[in-house]
């Protein structure tokens, strides 16, 4: 603008990241490439709002991607986290706030009896697969196009989240026998499960309940319950990775909503309050098969953190009953203010959403798998993140995310958001 030779603070830092790390970043879909622009580089966040090195403010609907349930900063949590801390932030022996948070997710999840807890998500869907394994004695596991489970070796193929914004089918580097034991279908698809079951013994139907890593595509009515029914039929184990939909689509994530048991669950995110923990949890009989109570090895140098235990129970203790309906509005007027937007726009569109969870899809097709989500009008979709950067609103960089409301957000930033949609797609109609 204005021809001004001056580089922002963000360009400078990220010419500097450049150099020193790959893409500039430490996780991929940061980058923004798919958006055709360069990152922007964080200096603080409070509530709802971010603030870039440079003193812009931005709506933030990224949230770190799900862990912040209540906002940036949120004083409890901030709280909690430096009275941790000051007690010490790391011991390698058992605390008792441990119990507590595992307490916390027992109370809160129905099909789960005990917790191991980790520190990602990547971690806790790896050793749910490991445990799967040595409980059936079967290799195979099967997962859906699209889904996301962490940067798992075996579990990379067609995946969401990041290989999805990147166009990246299967990672090089992952063993041709690693990949032989992943068997991937579509979404929603009924007959390619069976089709699937019918082929080969697996040790676990692995799914996001409401996959949120090619953009919010939640199931169709039956299919968990029908994930359910052949896993049992067929000896699988039914795992649900609710690293995102936990904590925050019901307080008992989509397996309390859908009243649908997994025999496994993978948390994370909320789970963590914003600090590195994750956990995977279940059936009291499959999770004293891990050591030391059984054979199946897992273990972690910071697990269980006292910071991240104390981020994780400070953030539970928010999302209550009242929370629950306040972010469901929220993302109800988002959803429904977004849509006549687009409409109003004549762009073609679809909103995904339930509670804490929206996708813009810009397409005028059903949103119903992987192919579908890849189909849209991606080109559309990044200039319109361009334009809501400009206008100050900070949407994930991809069509293959979600974003993420938080207790932070209200009618406020909704209408700003609104706001800066209305002209954005305007913009995106006029291309
Ligand atoms: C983010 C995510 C993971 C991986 O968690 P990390 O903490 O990033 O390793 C796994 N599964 C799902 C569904 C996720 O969204």
């Amino acid at each position: 603008m204005g021809g001004s030779a001056l580089l922002t603070r963000s360009a400078e830092a990220f010419a500097r990241a450049l150099r020193l790390m790959p893409g500039g970043v430490n996780s991929p879909v940061r980058a923004m490439r798919a958006i055709g622009r360069d990152p922007l580089f964080v200096a603080s966040g409070a509530g709802a709002e971010l603030v870039d090195v440079d003193g812009n403010r931005y709506v933030d609907w990224v949230m770190s991607w799900g862990p912040l349930a209540a906002g940036h900063a949120h004083p409890d949590v901030v709280a909690a986290v430096a009275a941790a801390a000051a007690r010490g932030t790391s011991f390698g022996a058992p605390t008792e706030a441990e119990a507590e948070l595992a307490e916390a997710v027992v109370e809160r999840v129905p099909s789960v009896e005990m917790v191991r807890m980790t520190s990602s998500g990547t971690e806790a869907s790896m050793s749910a697969i490991r445990l799967c394994r040595a409980a059936t004695g079967r290799d195979a596991v099967l997962k859906f196009a699209g889904a996301y489970h962490g940067h798992v070796d075996g579990l990379l193929a067609e995946s969401g989240s990041g290989l999805a914004t990147q166009g990246i089918p299967a990672s090089p580097g992952v063993t041709a026998a690693q990949a032989a034991d992943t068997v991937v279908v579509p979404w929603n698809d009924r007959a390619a499960v069976d089709a699937a079951l019918g082929e080969r013994e697996l040790a676990a139907i692995l799914c996001e309940p409401y996959p949120a890593n090619m953009g919010l595509v939640p199931p169709e009515p039956g299919f968990l319950p029908f994930l359910r029914e052949r896993a049992t039929q067929t000896g699988a184990l039914l795992v649900f990775d609710e690293v995102i939909s936990g904590f925050r689509v019901a307080a008992g994530g989509a397996q309390e909503r859908e009243g649908v048991a997994p025999d496994l669950t993978v948390l994370g995110k909320i789970i963590g309050g914003g600090l590195p923990a994750a956990a995977y949890a279940g059936r009291r009989d499959l999770m004293e098969l891990i050591a030391p109570a059984g054979s199946v090895y897992q273990a972690g140098t910071l697990s269980g953190n006292p910071l991240a235990t104390a981020a994780g129970l400070a953030t539970l203790a928010l999302l209550d009953a009242d929370a629950y309906a306040r972010l469901d509005r929220t993302t109800a007027m988002l959803a429904e203010g977004l849509e006549l937007a687009a409409a109003d726009a004549g762009v073609a569109a679809r909103v995904a959403s339930t509670t804490g969870l929206l996708t813009l899809f810009f397409t005028a097709q059903p949103v119903r798998d992987y192919a579908a989500a890849a189909a849209c009008d991606l080109e559309a979709h990044a200039a319109f993140c361009r334009a809501m950067l400009e206008r100050g609103v900070y949407l994930p960089p991809s069509q293959f995310e979600a974003w993420f409301p938080s207790l932070a957000h209200g009618e406020q930033e909704v209408e700003r958001t609104l706001a800066a949609a209305r002209e954005a797609l305007a913009e995106v109609s006029a291309r």
